[in-house]
């Protein structure tokens, strides 16, 4: 969902003038996008001058717990798979280093 930034936003108009959709008006001075018009072609976002277009994105808590969860997992496989190479790998260490 697109929505503008009221503290952005400059009222130039931009925006909606270039809406193909015509689902942008100006109230008091400030750009609304109607939801139910916008086709998320994304020309207003890159139109407007103060970059007050911004797209909200709603994450379930669950979603977010399946993500967090997720690179958790993978976080503790990459752990793994380097202490195994580690343990494998044939590494000698001078006792004193100030001869090489
Ligand atoms: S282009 Fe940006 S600053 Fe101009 S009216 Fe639209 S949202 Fe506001
Ligand atoms: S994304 Fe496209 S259709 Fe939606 S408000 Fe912006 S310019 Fe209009």
């Amino acid at each position: 969902m697109l929505k503008v930034d009221e503290n952005l936003c400059s009222g130039c108009a931009l925006c909606a003038q270039i809406c193909p959709q015509g689902a942008i008006n100006l109230f008091w001075g400030k750009a609304e996008i109607d939801a139910t018009r916008c086709n998320f072609c994304y020309q207003c976002v890159d139109a407007c001058p103060q970059g007050a277009i911004v797209e909200i994105v709603v994450i379930l808590p669950a979603e977010l717990r399946v993500t967090v969860l997720s690179l958790g997992q993978q976080a503790d496989d990459i752990i793994q798979r380097i202490d195994s190479l580690l343990s494998k790998a044939d590494v000698r260490i001078p006792l004193d280093s100030s001869r090489i």
